[in-house]
């Protein structure tokens, strides 16, 4: 939909406000930067172990070197030897494995809260990782509540329309069925708005009663 108001209006956003499903890896490479459109939009994230071992949070990243430093200060590398024709490590999933070397691992203190199955730790990076920090920094200011806010808002009329208004799935066929039928229950639904707000709760119970 960005795309194609963009094509045929000449028309972007400033920025995007969704929930977690859009806050995938590659929909937040492609909002900032393909798009240059800030993410409002908590990141998808599933680092955070929860077997008491380091999670991916507490190894630092090193941008100029290319390189995670693990809790114990040691380096964790995508490749630890020069390859003639050089590669990018890209694996399917569009990520990077940063390796500890095992020779760190082996004689490390902390192996056992790091890598206790394993000989060696690894640290997956996204290629959009970028981007998911970028998210991170914006969920931590006062616009990204302003627009958590203001989803909610529209998230309460979709969740209306479906619930009250019984839009849950449409009825009548192709694109220009579901326009019609949305644009009737949006209608329904301002009429509704409208004469709630023309008439509070309060009065309209006085006026039966007179
Ligand atoms: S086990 Fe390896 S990666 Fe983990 S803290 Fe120790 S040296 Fe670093």
């Amino acid at each position: 939909m960005i795309n194609r108001v963009e094509h045929q209006r000449d028309l972007k956003p400033r920025r995007l406000v969704g929930d977690t499903a859009y806050g995938t890896a590659a929909l937040l490479g492609w909002m900032v930067e393909e798009k240059q459109i800030e993410p409002h939009v908590s990141v998808w994230d599933k680092t955070t172990r929860k077997d008491n071992t380091f999670s991916r949070s507490e190894f630092i990243w090193n941008e100029q070197a290319n390189e995670y430093r693990c809790p114990a200060g040691n380096a964790l590398r995508s490749d630890w030897r020069s390859f003639g024709n050089p590669r990018t490590h890209v694996t399917k999933a569009d990520t990077i494995v940063y390796r500890a070397s095992q020779m760190d691992c082996d004689g490390c203190s902390m192996k056992d809260r790091c890598c206790p199955n394993t000989q060696f730790r690894k640290v997956v990076r996204s290629i959009h990782e970028a981007a998911r920090d970028e998210a991170r920094r914006i969920a931590a200011t006062p616009e990204y509540k302003q627009s958590r806010r203001q989803r909610k808002k529209v998230e309460m009329l979709f969740a209306h329309l479906k619930r009250i208004l019984k839009l849950d799935r449409l009825r009548l066929r192709g694109p220009n069925g579901a326009h019609d039928e949305f644009l009737m229950a949006a209608t329904a639904q301002n009429l509704r708005r409208m004469a709630k707000w023309l008439m509070p709760e309060g009065k309209q119970t006085n006026q039966a009663a007179t």
